[in-house]
């Protein structure tokens, strides 16, 4: 450990030693290694001079910037608890975060801090602003270029160590909230362990899958990747950010995910890895112009956070050539919990992957003590170094859900013979039609399967004497047809008769999804609202 022990100056310093290769590329700035280290260590030292201590809570809401990294590693380094805020949130939701968190320092982009500046008398703790970007005068805030200059700057910045701290692997280094998908979002309080844990983890984990198939390792060489997921979101963070940091690996950022633009990037900047969240891939599946990109450098593309559709996972290996991969975890375990990819994630399509090395997983019953026999559908729960202290100023919430060292998901899984776990639906999603139950990913998977449907979500609406029945919102490829009589037909030759939605809606987009690449179901229904009425 003397040299390196597993907490973020560490990993920062290890990420300085692959000095003049890319860390970054967000348009025309190329941000090496050596100048983010150099970023990070004066913002830094800003933090230190502006009184900031360890403990002290440092919010960054900003879009994928440069300076994003640079905030949050500055506040992480120095023993402050980074607060990544959705940059998707309202002036009202950012608010929350702050006041939620206590920040004594909020590191922003423009359009964010347009979004609190009117608040700011209301957040008595937030005694430093710096912005980043800023298109406008300010008025009691910091431009971040006045203190470390633009990404362009970075490599001209006085070569500096981090200042000296006193930080262990058990210290306290982010409140990440959760995706707000079933109510108001929570505040994980990650420790420095949890995330470095994660960096070791899911590198054995893809080593794994591809040992599995009986292929060589490929030679590390610095790999592209096209980072499209918000770095707000464990996923984005530790497997993407910090697992690229550690292994010298680059990531491109885009303002805003288009498919398009997406595959302008992957043929220039030959990119190897993308996807994030399940829908980046169909996106770019879909394109109808996609044959006019050479995309073959792609070598995988790999997601999680969302259910996804065994048809997506064969698309991938067939039209894309390149290695699908699929990852489960929650926020409230700093991202990864079970993995694979390539040859094992084509031989079960529906699942998630085994647990990383380091994590234990188990099905519950209901009453959240009896383990059920493999096989059997209850709850997950699992256990290990990357899951969370608990919830931040949420007493009540943290007993409820972590649970003598393991986590209560919340999903509804199973396990196989071989530890494989296979995600059935949120707990608080399933539908029970008159005591039967449904669950939503069963019933998704084969509208999936129908050519026309390219996105789709079950529902349950309220039923006066079953309680539940199921109704379905989908959205059709370009061109394609399917009406809802032909679709609940295709269901009912598949799965039993109560599982076939009862009403189906189409929706002309893709269905709407929250940031970090959720359908946010509860919304959905008011589509329904005739029959909820009738
Ligand atoms: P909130 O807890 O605030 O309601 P959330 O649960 O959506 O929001 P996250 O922590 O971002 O917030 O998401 C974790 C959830 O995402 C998991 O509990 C699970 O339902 C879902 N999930 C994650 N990975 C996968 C996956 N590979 N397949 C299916 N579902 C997944
Ligand atoms: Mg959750």
């Amino acid at each position: 450990w003397k040299n390196a022990p597993p907490h973020m100056a560490a990993l920062v310093r290890l990420s300085r030693t692959h000095g003049a290769a890319l860390a970054t590329i967000h348009d025309d700035e190329r941000v090496t290694f050596e100048a983010q280290f150099r970023a990070i260590a004066a913002l830094a030292a800003h933090y230190r001079a502006l009184g900031v201590q360890k403990g002290d809570r440092v919010a960054v809401a900003a879009r994928n910037l440069p300076e994003w990294i640079v905030a949050f590693f500055a506040a992480t380094t120095i023993g402050a608890i980074a607060v990544p805020l959705n940059a998707w949130w309202t002036a009202e939701e950012l608010c929350y975060g702050l006041a939620d968190s206590g920040a004594v320092l909020l590191v922003a982009d423009d359009e964010r801090w347009q979004r609190v500046a009117p608040h700011r008398g209301d957040l008595p703790d937030l005694r430093h602003v710096i912005v980043a970007r800023a298109a406008t005068p300010l008025e009691g805030a910091e431009r971040i270029e006045d203190v470390i200059g633009t990404p362009h700057d970075w490599a001209s910045l006085p070569d500096r160590d981090l200042p000296d701290t006193d930080l262990s692997p058990e210290d306290e280094a982010t409140i990440l909230y959760t995706s707000g998908t079933t109510g108001k979002p929570k505040g994980a309080l990650a420790t420095h362990r949890n995330f470095m844990t994660n960096i070791l983890s899911s590198g054995y984990a893809a080593a794994r899958s591809i040992l599995r198939s009986g292929q060589p390792l490929p030679d590390p060489v610095r790999k592209v990747s096209l980072t499209v997921i918000p770095l707000f979101h464990a996923t984005a963070l530790s497997a993407g950010l910090m697992g690229a940091m550690a292994a010298g690996h680059t990531n491109i950022f885009m303002r805003k995910f288009e498919a398009l633009r997406a595959m302008e990037i992957i043929e220039r900047e030959k990119v190897n890895v993308t996807g994030g969240v399940p829908t980046i891939a169909w996106q770019i599946l879909e394109h109808p112009e996609r044959h006019r990109y050479d995309l073959s450098s792609l070598e995988s593309v790999g997601y999680g956070g969302a259910p996804s559709a065994p048809e997506l996972v064969r698309k991938i290996a067939a039209e894309l050539k390149a290695a699908p991969g699929n990852g489960w975890g929650m926020t409230e375990t700093t991202a990864t919990v079970t993995t694979h990819s390539g040859e094992d994630y084509l031989n079960r399509p529906d699942s998630c992957g085994p647990p990383v090395a380091v994590a234990d997983l188990q099905i519950r019953a209901e009453d959240g003590v009896t383990v059920l026999p493999t096989g059997q559908i209850g709850e997950l729960w699992a256990r290990g170094p990357m899951i969370v202290k608990g919830y931040w100023n949420k007493p009540e919430a943290s007993a409820a859900t972590f649970v003598d060292g393991w986590v209560r998901t919340g999903d509804l899984a199973r396990l196989d013979e071989e530890g494989f776990c296979f995600i059935l639906d949120r707990a608080k999603d399933m539908v029970i039609r008159g005591g039967e139950n449904i669950y939503s990913t069963e019933v998704e998977n084969v509208l999936y399967d129908h050519p026309a449907v390219t996105d789709c979500a079950l529902i349950g609406l309220p039923h006066r004497i079953l309680g539940e029945e199921p109704a379905a919102v989908v959205h059709l490829a370009p061109g394609a047809e399917a009406s809802e009589a032909e679709l609940q037909d295709w269901v009912r030759a598949r799965l039993a008769a109560f599982k076939v939605p009862v009403a189906i809606r189409f929706a002309a987009d893709m269905l709407p999804r929250n940031a970090n690449g959720k359908i946010l179901k509860r919304d959905l229904k008011t589509l329904f609202e005739d029959r909820i009425a009738a």
